[in-house]
């Protein structure tokens, strides 16, 4: 088995020509380590496979190693407000870098917004873009978003916080050194804290029936607002 393992950090076709026969993109040296296929391949294939993954982990070929790298290193852009596709409207200075937390690891990531908006209305806000993605802000100023979290991260946080009983810091080191191993770095952990009392307190409201108005259908002796279980033989 350990012989597997070893196969798993080199790969014989790197440094030779790609496959798809384009030679300005220079010769396989990068390669994605949650695509199920992942051969080494050159920079505009990996692109290619990419536009609608943006954050998947990979890794390029430096002489010595496979090193991570960023898919916004091979020009792999994040797109808002039209399926994963371009905005018209968006010019290429309106593009904001961001990180971008994944179960995968912490992203840098150039985002397009989408600037349509209706005659004499300004475009949706950038943290309701966001959303619409499935990325939770880790802010709600327009200016000062440049964090965020993909759903997908904050319900394994939220499971694994109330599975395990982890402190969110140690859930957000461990992510950090899944970013970078020898990485110490605390500096997103208030935004990551915060959002997630906001995942928490927003995912209770939704499954309590509080964003449809539960109360008018429950027995009037419950609190109003309450996001707890209902237990219809508590007399609460
Ligand atoms: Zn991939
Ligand atoms: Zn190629
Ligand atoms: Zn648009």
């Amino acid at each position: 088995m350990l012989s597997i393992l070893f196969l798993q950090e080199y790969d014989a076709r790197t440094g030779t020509d790609c496959e798809c026969g384009r030679t300005d993109a220079g010769p396989r040296v990068w390669r994605c380590i949650d695509c199920t296929d992942n051969a080494v391949c050159c920079a505009s294939c990996l692109k290619e496979r990419h536009q609608r993954t943006p954050f998947h982990k990979v890794q390029r070929w430096n002489g010595q190693f496979f090193a991570r790298q960023a898919l916004c290193d091979v020009g792999v852009t994040v797109h808002l407000g039209h399926d994963g596709d371009r905005c018209p409207k968006v010019a290429e200075q309106d593009a904001v870098s961001m990180s971008i937390g994944d179960v995968t690891e912490i992203h840098a990531a150039r985002v397009y917004r989408c600037n349509c908006a209706a005659t004499g209305e300004d475009p949706t806000p950038l943290w309701e873009q966001l959303l619409l993605a499935r990325l939770f802000p880790a802010t709600f100023s327009e200016s000062s978003t440049r964090s965020a979290y993909t759903f997908r991260l904050m319900e394994h946080w939220h499971l694994d916080i109330m599975q395990g009983k982890k402190l969110v810091y140690d859930y957000w080191l461990s992510l950090q050194r899944r970013t970078n191993v020898v990485a110490n770095d605390l500096s997103g952990y208030k935004n990551f804290l915060r959002a997630g009392r906001y995942w928490r307190d927003l995912t209770s409201r939704r499954q309590s029936g509080q964003g449809h108005g539960i109360d008018a259908f429950l027995p009037a002796n419950r609190y109003p607002g309450s996001v707890a279980i209902v237990c219809p033989a508590c007399p609460e």
